[in-house]
Order: C-alpha cells, then sequence, then structure tokens
C-alpha cells in the first residue's frame, strides 16, 4: 500500500523560472555597481539560462558574451546563491492538495542543488510544514543528487516507510523517475517546468499534467492518522533499519550507512498500474 508521498521541488511544487527571474534580477543589479549596464546584462543572463539550466557557468558566459570582463565573478555568483526572495507562488492548488495529503500520510521532500538556496526557496513557498522529511541531496555530496538512490534511502528512512510502500512525484525522468526506480520507488511524472516536453523515459507508474492531478491520482487514502504525528522525530538521530534496493546501486551508498544499516536488499519494480490507495 501507499503509505508515503516524497516530491521533487523545483518545476514539481512551484516554477523555477519565478525563482530564476528574482535572482538574475539580483545579480544584474550588483553588477551595475561595477558599471555594467544592469538591462542588458540580465537579458542576457535569461538567453544563457534558456540554453540550458543544466549546463553551469551561466553568469561567467554571459559576462564574456558582452565582452565584460571588470566584474568579479565569486561576488555575483555570491550574489545568486544567497538570493532568498520573501514570497514564491506554489503553482494553483499545490497547497490545498498538500495541505490534504499530509494529514493523511507522512510527506517528503528530496531536492538537488545548493541546500542554502533550495532551503531559501522553501522558506519563500511557505511549504515546510507539511513536510515531515526533507533531504537536500547536495549536503551528502554532489555525486548523490537525484538519480543516484541515496537521497530517496535518506528520505524513506526519515519517514520510517519502505521503498514499495512510497510514492516519488517529481518533473525531470532522467533524475525523478530514474532515481526513484533506483530506489524502488513508485514514480509519477509531472509535465511542469523546463522539462515538461521530455519523452516518459524511463516510463514512470504514471505522467500526468500537474503535481495536484498527481496527488488525485493517488485518490483519497484510507485510515486518516493525526497530522503531527510524523514530525516528532528528531533528524540525525534515526534509529529505523531502513532497507533499499540493491538493483543498480553503487558503492556510493555506504555512506547513507551512517543514516541507516547495511542489509540491501532487492525490492521488486512496482508495475502495478495506478488505480488507488491499498495496491501493492
Ligand atoms: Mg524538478
Amino acid at each position: 500500500m501507499i503509505s508515503a508521498v516524497l516530491f521533487d521541488l523545483d518545476d514539481t511544487l512551484y516554477p523555477q523560472q519565478q525563482w530564476l527571474d528574482g535572482a538574475w534580477h539580483a545579480v544584474a543589479t550588483r553588477a551595475a555597481e561595477e558599471g555594467v549596464d544592469p538591462r542588458r546584462f540580465e537579458a542576457v543572463l535569461r538567453e544563457v539560462a534558456e540554453e540550458g539550466s543544466d549546463r553551469g557557468g551561466i553568469i561567467d558566459r554571459a559576462l564574456a558574451r558582452i565582452d565584460e570582463t571588470r566584474v568579479s565573478v565569486p561576488a555575483l555568483v555570491t550574489v545568486f546563491r544567497t538570493h532568498a526572495p520573501a514570497r514564491l507562488d506554489p503553482y494553483p492548488g499545490v497547497v490545498d492538495a498538500l495541505d490534504n495529503l499530509h494529514r493523511r500520510v507522512p510527506l517528503g521532500l528530496i531536492s538537488d542543488g545548493d541546500p542554502g538556496v533550495q532551503r531559501a526557496k522553501l522558506a519563500a513557498l511557505d511549504l515546510a510544514p507539511f513536510f515531515a522529511g526533507v533531504v537536500f541531496s547536495d549536503e551528502h555530496g554532489r555525486g548523490h543528487r537525484k538519480p543516484d538512490p541515496l537521497p530517496f534511502c535518506v528520505a524513506l528512512a526519515q519517514l520510517e516507510v519502505e521503498p514499495h510502500d512510497a510514492v516519488y512525484v517529481g518533473d525531470r525522468p532522467a533524475k525523478d523517475v530514474a532515481g526513484a526506480l533506483r530506489a524502488g520507488l513508485r514514480a509519477v511524472r509531472v509535465r511542469t517546468g523546463e522539462w515538461s516536453a521530455a519523452p516518459d523515459d524511463p516510463q514512470a507508474w504514471a505522467s500526468v499534467p500537474t503535481v495536484v492531478d498527481a496527488v488525485e491520482l493517488l485518490g483519497p487514502p484510507p485510515d486518516p492518522v493525526p497530522p503531527n504525528r510524523w514530525r516528532t522525530r528528531r533528524r540525525g538521530q534515526l534509529t529505523v533499519q531502513k532497507k533499499c534496493t540493491a538493483g543498480g546501486i553503487d558503492g556510493s551508498l555506504q555512506s547513507w550507512a551512517r543514516f541507516a544499516p547495511t542489509q540491501w536488499l532487492p525490492w521488486a519494480r512496482s508495475s502495478a498500474a495506478p488505480a488507488a490507495w491499498g495496491v501493492s
């Protein structure tokens, strides 16, 4: 049965472009102090970023594109990394969907990226109270970004659920779906944000337009539990013994041993069609 639901953050719960727009504006404003035309620089930053957010070095490449050599790149990178907007808006319906769901089952969040940035986003979205467990994969090393299974294993340990009892909802097939499958969870892919047109590869348990559709797909679960029941655990002092899939996992999982012991079992990949809670 499904006893926990975990979520990705960027482009799953809110449009990441909203955060990027503010970050690029802050970077351009800082560069203006050193004589750079902020409007032109901001436009070029957006232009470079739209060529693909995975490529990195966006600030460097934008400065090169406008032949600007006077500016301190590290200072601008710091502005980017410390950008903390007072407010970000989740996708429509997300707050109600999470509010209802977290009263029924524990929810978790797994996000790649600079932990300081991701934490600021979560605060600006005001969604943190819904999550009983939060994992920023970079805190375990950048090598453990999704689709590495380690952050999924850590989240499962936080929620004290087995992988085959959990669903992961995310927007990127190559990261979110692939990572969830490697860790033995069911994956629901949402078609929002930068990767919305990417093919369903690997195949998810379900592919739906938005995260609200994903929650509706799961349907109303039985046996509501009191809210806050899942929030009493002190992170970092987990004693529960969790197991994780052995299939496809590399030696990196050894570093997970500080969170959980070491017996890995090959959880079966779920091929069940999405239907309702209670389906194994
Ligand atoms: Mg995402």
